[in-house]
């Protein structure tokens, strides 16, 4: 029997249902998983290089196919499922690089010499949100492949399709039987038994704080490795010296591409209180211009919320109550559509303020000077991102240092590059993705002594 029937947000039709794995079958996966790895670490790091170069151009050979399977599961904009597709063929090429740079050290010691070798891990289990179902999966597997480790990967209940779509590329391309595994399913069945799993040997989390917490709980039981990237609260920090005119007119991009439903959302922005009313004046029609509608016209910037569930989420962030300064446009009829929406809030303990919404609903609020914007900013228990817009080049490397958050962008929105590290401070998560580092993140540190007498 099918566990869920999924729906496309932007019209509400039905698109296929889509049966969930089991404990036993997880546990069948695990034993796969097992004896494939050790047959891939085994490889010649060259080859296990090129096994990837091929998972990498499949998959840009199918960049449409994924892009069209994510507008219709997730309501993504069909330009910016173009942009996932391909991110996942980069992150690819990028780690396609690893398995030959997988170098240790010598270190010199007395009576012989010492040296480490970078050990795979065995089993990764990768457990991915809704949000953005292809790339954040890429951030995962990419890395803990070319570090000669198997990955068995949980899709979100929602969004299942192209994490399964890539599952099939990676054995088209040629990827052994077993090493790379889609398992859709339930986060408290298949996404519990990683944690549970003693075959699994590190868990990959991204999703929501509250889950991440479990997660890191239950592998502490094995003192089993764990990677969480969570929630946020980042705050956009507009000064007085900076360019207004571009800090507005980006602004609504900083929050609501993705409907909001990202996890490094601009959704706070503090500015500076001798422009407030003429940033707001200037945000007013950078709103209005964002082009909500069907996800695939080419033209589109947002499309609709994921589901019915998450859309009365979001909805209870705005009402009757909120003091809403404009909003932008959205379409009626069927699907989950919610307009762009910018509030003032009264105080800096409303919800609205202190809780990650993941809709297209952003705060403005004013701050007095340096040491409030850096205050304000880091009045969250998130720290995963964040913008400064100053012309001060010693003001912007302060607030920089200041801001407690993982990624932050000086005069532009910039947050996820594969080449450079990603992740959050505080309870945003723990650990890093990406950049040069990503693959020995998903390895051990064997350190080997050689006596020379
Ligand atoms: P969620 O925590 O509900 O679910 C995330 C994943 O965890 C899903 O696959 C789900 O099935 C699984 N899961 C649920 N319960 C589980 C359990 N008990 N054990 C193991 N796995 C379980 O989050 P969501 O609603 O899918 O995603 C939205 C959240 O993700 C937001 O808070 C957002 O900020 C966060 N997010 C963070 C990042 C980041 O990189 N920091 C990126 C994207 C999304």
């Amino acid at each position: 029997m099918p566990d869920i029937t999924l729906i496309n947000p932007a019209d509400e039709t039905t698109l296929r249902t889509i049966t969930h794995t089991t404990v036993e079958e997880v546990d069948d996966a695990v034993r796969h998983a097992m004896s494939a790895q050790r047959a891939w670490a085994a490889l010649a790091p060259a080859d296990r290089a090129a096994a990837l170069r091929q998972f990498a151009l499949t998959v840009g050979d199918a960049i449409e196919e994924l892009a069209w399977l994510e507008v219709r599961n997730s309501g993504h904009p069909i330009s910016q499922a173009r942009w996932e597709a391909g991110h996942v063929r980069d992150v690819l090429n990028y780690y396609s690089a690893a398995p030959e740079r997988m170098i240790g050290k010598t270190i010199p010691v007395a009576g012989g010499i010492d040296v480490t070798f970078l050990e795979p891990l065995g089993v990764v289990g990768v457990i991915v949100p809704w949000n953005f179902p292809m790339t954040i999966a890429a951030w995962g597997f990419a890395p803990a492949l070319a570090a000669g480790n198997a990955v068995l990967l949980k899709p979100a209940e929602w969004t299942p399709l192209t994490a399964l779509r890539l599952g099939q590329l990676a054995l088209d391309a040629g990827l052994p039987e077993g090493l790379f595994q889609v398992l859709p399913g339930r986060g408290d069945v298949v996404g519990e038994r990683f944690v549970a799993h003693p075959g699994v040997r590190k868990v990959v989390f991204t999703g929501s704080t509250a889950v991440g917490k479990r997660v890191m709980a239950g592998c502490a039981e094995q003192v089993k490795a764990v990677t969480l990237e969570l929630g946020g609260k980042s705050a956009n920090v507009i000064f007085a010296d900076s360019d207004l005119e571009k800090a507005a007119a980006t602004a609504p991009y900083a929050v609501f591409e993705n409907a909001g439903q990202d996890c490094c959302a601009r959704s706070r922005i503090l500015v500076e209180r001798s422009v407030y009313d003429r940033f707001l004046e200037l945000l007013e029609p950078a709103v209005q211009g964002v082009r909500v509608g069907s996800p695939g016209d080419d033209g589109t910037e947002m499309g609709p919320l994921v589901s019915k569930t998450h859309i009365d989420r979001v909805s209870s962030f705005v009402t009757d109550d909120s003091r809403v300064a404009f909003r932008g446009s959205a379409p009626s009829g069927p699907g989950f559509w919610f307009p762009p929406t910018v509030l003032l809030p009264e105080s800096r303990t409303d919800r609205a303020v202190t809780d990650e919404i993941f809709g297209p609903v952003v705060t403005v609020q004013p701050f007095d000077d340096e040491a409030d914007a850096i205050a304000q900013a880091n009045d969250s228990v998130y720290g995963l991102s964040g913008s400064i817009w100053t012309r001060d080049i010693g003001r912007a490397l302060r607030v920089s240092r200041g801001v407690e958050s993982g990624n932050l962008s000086v005069n532009s929105h910039s947050s996820v590059r594969y080449s450079t590290p990603f992740g959050g401070f505080k309870q945003s998560g723990l650990g890093r993705e990406l950049g040069p580092d990503a693959a020995s993140a998903f390895t051990e540190t064997k350190n080997v002594f050689i006596s020379t007498d």
